[in-house]
């Protein structure tokens, strides 16, 4: 297309970045802001979608036996393409609606892990979602992006983006990924160890979003100036009558020990590839954390006690991948143009 033409074709259609996460997906316009945060959640009934999203999640665990709630990117992998693809043209087609004569185009933000069937299946989601231009991006170079990383620069950033799913770990320098580890332990994986600790310590059966809410409520990483304790309702297993316990921070952080460790060894071994010339940098500037899991009381002391490096939690981790496609749509203007 002549840059005459392509200048006429964005007057009719528009930009928008997603953030296709493991746990949640936001969309990002041009020009706009996030205008869309949902979790990453489908609830079907044999084949049938029944609801997407915020109403999806709510069905989790509540409903009949015939709808079950699937999360089509659970561990940072595909696990089912066709409920993805209603997944994602739901979303678009719900942030999009009735915006302009043609569909968007649209920069999606994936988990680094996917190989290049599930990277085509996105693109052809998108496609057929409406949209007249698809590009990929992977997710920590768009939270790189979205932190005010000097991605561009040749200056070495190290990017921590703890997700539902995965936990991603990155270098990154001159607009590109010097190193990058993939690691399927994430927030999810510290909510399952939590159910097991309920059951083990207290016998008591607690399902997956009151394990999550313990993990938010009283989890932490690392010692806390003030312990805390949270009253847990769930049902006992020996009895199966309902049971309340008190469950206090230190033996939640207890619990969440070892995978902690898994998440603190992939910043380890990602330091340890790291290029000569650039570990200077990565020394003076620390590292950055996002996603969901940066939000775990004491994570930067864990990480910089176990690392020595200056350790800066991202202002808003939630935001940082679907931020970092919006910046990198309106510093690009050429995104879209054929290779
Ligand atoms: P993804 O990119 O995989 O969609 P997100 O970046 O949206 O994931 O993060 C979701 C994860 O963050 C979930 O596991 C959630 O439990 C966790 N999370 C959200 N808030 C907190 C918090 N305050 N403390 C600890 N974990 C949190
Ligand atoms: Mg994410």
């Amino acid at each position: 297309m002549s840059r005459f033409l392509k200048k006429i074709a964005g007057w009719f259609s528009y930009d928008i970045g997603i953030d296709l996460g493991t746990a949640n997906t936001l969309v990002y316009i041009k020009d706009q802001g996030i205008v869309l945060r949902e979790p990453s959640v489908v609830a079907m009934s044999g084949e049938r979608v029944r609801a997407v999203g915020e109403d999806a999640k709510r069905m989790v665990g509540r409903t009949p036996g015939s709808v079950v709630a699937i999360r089509p990117l659970k561990d940072g992998v595909i696990a089912d393409l066709n409920v993805a693809e209603e997944m994602l043209k739901y979303f678009i087609q719900k942030a999009c609606a009735r915006r302009s004569l043609r569909g968007p185009r649209i920069l999606i933000a994936h988990p680094s892990g996917i190989t290049e069937v599930e990277r085509r299946a996105i693109e052809d989601s998108a496609e057929h979602s409406g949209a007249i231009a698809v590009r990929l991006i992977e997710e920590p170079m768009a939270a790189a992006i979205g932190v005010g990383l000097p991605y561009t620069e040749p200056i070495g950033s190290m990017i921590v983006d703890i997700g539902g799913g995965t936990t991603e770990v990155a270098i990154i320098s001159l607009s590109g990924i010097v190193y990058s580890q993939s690691e399927k332990c994430g927030g999810d994986a510290l909510d399952d160890t939590i159910t097991r600790h309920m059951l083990a310590a207290h016998n008591l059966l607690v399902g997956p979003r009151t394990a999550e809410d313990i993990k938010i409520r009283v989890g932490s990483a690392h010692p806390l100036q003030q312990e805390l304790q949270m009253e847990v309702k769930g049902r006992d297993r020996g009895t199966g009558l309902p049971k309340t316990v008190t469950v206090r921070s230190e033996e939640i952080r207890e619990a969440l020990k070892d995978k902690l460790d898994v998440i603190v060894s992939a910043v380890r071994q990602t330091l340890d590839h790291c290029p000569p010339e650039l570990a200077s940098d990565l020394y003076d500037r620390g590292i950055v954390v996002a996603g969901g899991g940066a939000l775990l009381r004491g994570l930067a002391d864990l990480l910089h006690e176990q690392t020595s490096l200056p350790i800066t939690i991202a202002d808003d981790p939630l935001s940082a991948v679907a931020e970092g496609t919006g910046k990198f749509l309106q510093e690009n203007d050429d995104v879209f143009d054929e290779e």
